[in-house]
């Protein structure tokens, strides 16, 4: 498509339908797209904000997890970005999917399309886990319906539930994680203790429920390897008692929690050590020569694919200059690196906010670091010629605050762009349409290089439509 055809795209939106997937650049590259954008839309405030996705970042990552966890099937979480277009990316690409309500699994049976048979009754058949531990009983009927057998549990009422509305599910037991390392702790809400497993599994097998393995979650964005070397352990913990009162589990669930760097700036690859301490445990506490001969290692990641994914561009709508006494910002909003009272004199307001697509900066905790898009190329200023903004989404609440202090190049104004970068993860989920304003659309690109031709052929093949 051209670019032209994906402009309008972002004035005149389509409803998306897996057979009607939006336009789709070939090998542009996001910062090309960007500029190409901004020089388009001259009164940029007219047409708000959007995302750029970056398709090859996403067939990279895929690649990056085949490599350095060859023998773990990714289950890509749903939840971390469900854009379709990313989902049919995925399930070319042989991915499988982490749902967490039936909304979901409609959403990975569309992208899984006509040819995948839910019902194939092997494990390796299913690409579809419902790993929610506490689900609606609706949901569960649904599941049954559409015989979407393996799903997650960690409480005696999930149980009843199960026997009641799908007795013939394949379970996984989720245990609870030390998430004491994590971005996102997870193990106060889910997770049985093992304490407590043999009571779970006992009332299993009193259901005749089917019980095939045993899943944890790290929490996401996992900053310590030994996290999942301990989590293995109490899996394996868990697999003995199963075997004690009679199952044989041949499934273990290693969840989510992966990410490349916790910090934008940090040069640390925490995923190739996450990986090379999860395989080391996995041999350790499940040696191959006493594993099941259906054993089966299964990952649930979701930052992992999505967040260098996406870029999000915005435009300046507004600027105001602070008066001294007058004007605050929020005491309990932090400033990096500015404990107490720092209130930069500048402040900018952007066509999307914490509302929209900045949300991770509220729910996921992310500091929102802006970039600027010049209209005629890349725009790099020394440190010298820079100023401190505060910088606010267009909500008219005061909590709609992106960042209360960032460093911008002197001079910006209504009609500048901002862009944010990897914006893939926990993004898009959360946009509210709150005072009104539509979630920003978003532009694709399958990107430069092998990766994007790659992207570029799958979605041909998958979305039955053509690209050319
Ligand atoms: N699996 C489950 C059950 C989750 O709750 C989550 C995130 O909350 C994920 C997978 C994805 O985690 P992440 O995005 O950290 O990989």
């Amino acid at each position: 498509k051209s670019l032209q055809q994906t402009l309008s795209w972002v004035a005149f939106p389509m409803t998306i339908e897996p057979t009607n997937l939006p336009p789709v650049l070939r090998g542009d590259s996001v910062m090309h797209m960007q500029h190409e954008i901004a020089k388009s839309f001259s009164v940029g405030a007219e047409h708000g904000s959007f995302f750029v996705a970056d398709l090859s970042s996403v067939v990279q990552q895929h690649r990056r997890w085949k490599h350095f966890l060859p023998e773990i099937r990714p289950f890509y979480a749903i939840k971390c970005n469900p854009d379709p277009v990313v989902l049919h990316l995925l399930a070319g690409l042989g991915a499988c999917f982490d749902c967490a309500s039936l909304a979901e699994i409609n959403m990975a049976l569309a992208a899984l399309g006509p040819s995948y048979r839910a019902t194939d009754p092997s494990t390796q058949g299913q690409r579809i886990i419902f790993a929610s531990p506490c689900k609606f009983s609706s949901d569960i009927r649904g599941a049954a319906r559409l015989g979407i057998m393996m799903s997650t549990f960690d409480n005696m009422d999930e149980l009843d539930k199960i026997a009641q509305h799908y007795p013939a599910s394949r379970l996984v037991l989720r245990i609870l994680a030390d998430d004491s390392r994590s971005h996102w702790p997870l193990s106060r809400k889910y997770g049985a203790h093992l304490a407590v497993v043999p009571s779970l599994l006992k009332r299993a097998k009193e259901l005749g429920l089917d019980v095939i393995g045993v899943s944890f979650h790290a929490g996401s964005g996992c900053s310590d390897p030994t996290i999942f070397a301990d989590s293995v352990a109490r899996a394996r913990k868990a697999f003995d008692i199963g075997k004690e009162l009679g199952y044989k589990f041949t499934l273990l669930d290693i969840g989510g929690g992966f990410e490349d760097k916790l910090m934008p700036d940090s040069d640390v690859n925490l995923f190739e050590e996450n990986a090379r301490v999860l395989k080391g445990a996995i041999a350790e506490y499940f040696p191959v020569a006493d594993r099941p001969k259906e054993f089966e290692v299964i990952g649930e990641p979701g930052r992992f694919y999505a967040t260098n994914a996406f870029t999000l561009v915005t435009n300046i709508i507004a600027r105001r200059a602070v008066i001294p006494g007058v004007n605050f910002v929020q005491p309990n909003i932090p400033v990096p690196g500015k404990e107490g009272a720092a209130v930069a004199e500048l402040m900018l307001y952007l066509s999307d906010g914490t509302y929209g697509g900045l949300n991770n900066v509220l729910l996921d905790r992310k500091i929102a670091i802006p970039f600027v898009i010049a209209k005629d190329q890349s725009f790099s200023v020394p440190d010298e010629e820079k100023e401190p903004a505060s910088i606010w989404g267009p909500t008219l609440d005061s909590i709609d605050c992106v960042n209360p202090w960032a460093m911008v190049p002197r001079g910006l104004g209504v009609g500048d762009w901002l862009g944010f970068k990897n914006m893939g993860a926990y993004t898009l989920c959360g946009v509210t349409k709150f005072n009104g304003f539509d979630a920003s659309r978003v532009l694709y690109t399958t990107g430069a290089q092998e990766d994007g031709e790659q992207a570029w052929k799958i979605l041909g093949k998958n979305c039955g439509m053509s690209l050319e």
